[in-house]
C-alpha cells in the first residue's frame, strides 16, 4: 500500500479511535477515514498512472466537542477515464455525483474530493486551491491527493481560511 506523505505525530480524543497518521491540528475537523475505503482509493488510483483520476468523497460530519468528519464512502468521478491530461469538473461530472451519491449514500455528506497526480507528488496546485475554495469550502471538506508513482498520498483540510495538509486517523 502507498505511504502517507505526512510527518510528526499528535493525538487528541478522535485519534484514539484508530491509527493516526500525519499531524491532527488543533481547532480542525479532524478526518477519519476507513480502512476499506483509503484501500479501495488506493486501488483506483493506481488503475491509471498516466494520467489524472479523480472521485468524490462522502460521509458524515460531527460538531461539538468530538468534532470530525468522517469519511465512509468513494465514489469515483464520471469521464475520470476519458480526460487526457488533467481532471476537470464539469457539469455532468456534478451532476452524476449528486445523483449517485443520493441514490447509493442518501444519508452522506459530500466530505471532500479526491485525485491522483501521476509522478508529480502530493500537493494542491493553484487550480486545485481554486477548485478546493469554490466548491468545497465547508470548515469540514477536505481533499485527498494520490501520486500512484511515488506511492504516496495525503490529505487537505481547511484551518480557518488557510488549507493545509494534514493527518488522518484511520479506523477500521
Ligand atoms: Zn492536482
Amino acid at each position: 500500500m502507498p505511504q502517507p506523505a505526512g510527518h510528526p505525530e499528535s493525538v487528541n480524543s478522535i485519534a484514539r479511535r484508530g491509527k493516526a497518521i500525519g499531524a491532527i491540528h488543533d481547532g480542525v475537523f479532524p478526518i477519519l477515514v476507513h480502512e476499506s475505503v483509503l484501500e479501495e482509493i488506493l486501488a483506483y488510483s493506481e488503475q491509471d498512472v498516466d494520467r489524472e483520476l479523480g472521485g468524490f468523497l462522502t460521509g458524515a460530519v460531527f460538531g461539538g466537542e468530538r468534532k470530525h468528519v468522517e469519511i465512509s464512502h468513494f465514489l469515483p468521478a464520471v469521464d475520470a477515464h476519458s480526460k487526457a491530461a488533467s481532471l476537470t469538473f464539469t457539469h455532468d461530472t456534478w451532476a452524476a455525483m449528486t445523483r449517485e451519491v443520493g441514490e447509493r449514500y442518501p444519508e452522506d455528506v459530500i466530505a471532500g474530493w479526491q485525485h491522483t497526480h501521476p509522478g508529480f507528488g502530493v500537493f494542491l496546485s493553484g487550480y486545485d486551491l481554486f477548485i478546493h475554495r469554490h466548491f468545497f469550502n465547508e470548515p469540514w471538506q477536505i481533499a485527498m491527493v494520490v501520486d500512484p508513482r511515488e506511492r504516496e498520498f495525503g490529505f487537505f483540510q481547511w484551518r480557518g481560511d488557510q488549507i493545509v495538509d494534514c493527518g488522518f486517523v484511520c479506523v477500521k
